[in-house]
């Protein structure tokens, strides 16, 4: 099974794709998180990742592209995926398709998650992130319990960069999936648009029963 996660920043993909990874056994792979890790670990595709990140713009398709179908190519990636924060974009898109039609696999399901943009501004800065097992809590939806500590490992909590204000609007213009992205699943028929504005387990119960 290999399944697609749309939706703008702050829709809940990253935490979405987190819980139904956990209930499904999906590999988790998240192109954000990865690039993320590049930064962390001041690699060159880090640093030249961070330039966009920090404006709030997408990598270049060619570097991301690239690193992704690498990490595909992995053991561990055989069995089904959960793709969150990829494709982007009809390039992307169509890189993907490509790249599992190679191994007789295909997208089984694109899972939109919809939000509209007032309530994706009040979310994006209310996050928080674990330095040590990447978590993700929010200050008012889902807070840890203790303030600054991961429930789960005890770790740091810490706001990401392009969650200051001044980025997230870029990061809403510039990163709501396309129409044309959208209707790349459409038209393949494994589209399911998720109401993304309800209670987390009510958002994750959907997206399970959507991808059956
Ligand atoms: P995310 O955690 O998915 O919000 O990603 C964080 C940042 O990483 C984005 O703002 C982009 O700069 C970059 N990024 C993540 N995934 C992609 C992608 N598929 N294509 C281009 N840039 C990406």
């Amino acid at each position: 099974m290999f399944v697609v996660l749309l939706g703008p920043p702050g829709a809940g993909k990253g935490t979405q794709a987190q819980r139904i990874a956990e209930a499904t056994k999906l590999l988790h792979i998240s192109t954000g998180d990865m690039f993320r890790e590049n930064v962390k670990n001041e690699t060159e595709l880090g640093k030249l990742a961070k330039t966009f990140m920090d404006r709030g713009e997408l990598v270049p398709d060619e570097v991301t592209i690239r690193m992704l179908l690498e990490r595909i190519g992995r053991p561990g990636a055989a069995a089904g995926v959960m793709f969150d924060g990829f494709p982007r974009n009809v390039v992307q898109a169509q890189a993907l398709d490509d790249a599992l039609a190679a191994r007789g696999n295909r997208i089984d399901r694109a899972l939109l998650i919809s939000v509209p943009d007032e309530e994706l501004l009040a979310r994006l800065g209310g996050r928080w992130i674990c330095r040590d097992c990447g978590h993700l809590y929010h200050e008012r939806n889902d807070p840890p319990k203790t303030a600054g500590k991961c429930d789960h490992c005890g770790g740091e909590l810490y706001q990401r960069e392009d969650d200051r204000p001044e980025v997230v609007q870029t990061r809403l213009d510039k990163q709501k999936p396309p129409a044309a992205l959208i209707d790349h699943y459409r038209a393949a028929g494994s589209l399911r648009e998720i109401d993304g504005q309800r209670s987390l387990d009510a958002v994750t119960a959907s997206l399970l029963e959507a991808i059956g």
